[in-house]
C-alpha cells in the first residue's frame, strides 16, 4: 500500500475503514482506488464473471447489450463488451 497524505490537513494518519480510508485527524474520507480497493483474489473472481458475461452475450443476442453493460461496470475498457452495445 502506497503511503497516503491527507489532502486536507496533511496528516499521514490515514486509516484504512475497508471500502474506504479515513483521516484520523480531520476526519476526510476517501475512496480508494480500483486497484488498491481490489484485492487479488476478488479481481480474479470479477475476471470470472466477465468471462460468464461474455458467454452471456454469445449465447442470448437478444440481452447480450444488457450483459455488455454489466462487463462495462466492471470492466469499462472490455473491448470484446463494447461490441455487443
Ligand atoms: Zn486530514
Amino acid at each position: 500500500m502506497k503511503m497516503v497524505v491527507c489532502e486536507n490537513c496533511g496528516s499521514t494518519e490515514i486509516v484504512d475503514m475497508g471500502g474506504f480510508r479515513m483521516c484520523s485527524y480531520c476526519r476526510t474520507r476517501y475512496l480508494l482506488q480500483q486497484s488498491d480497493a481490489v484485492p487479488r483474489a476478488s479481481h480474479m473472481a470479477l475476471n470470472d464473471d466477465i468471462a460468464r458475461l461474455l458467454q452471456k452475450c454469445r449465447e442470448n443476442p437478444r440481452e447480450a447489450s444488457r450483459y455488455a453493460n454489466l462487463i462495462l461496470d466492471i470492466d469499462p475498457n472490455n473491448a470484446e463488451a463494447r461490441r455487443y452495445l
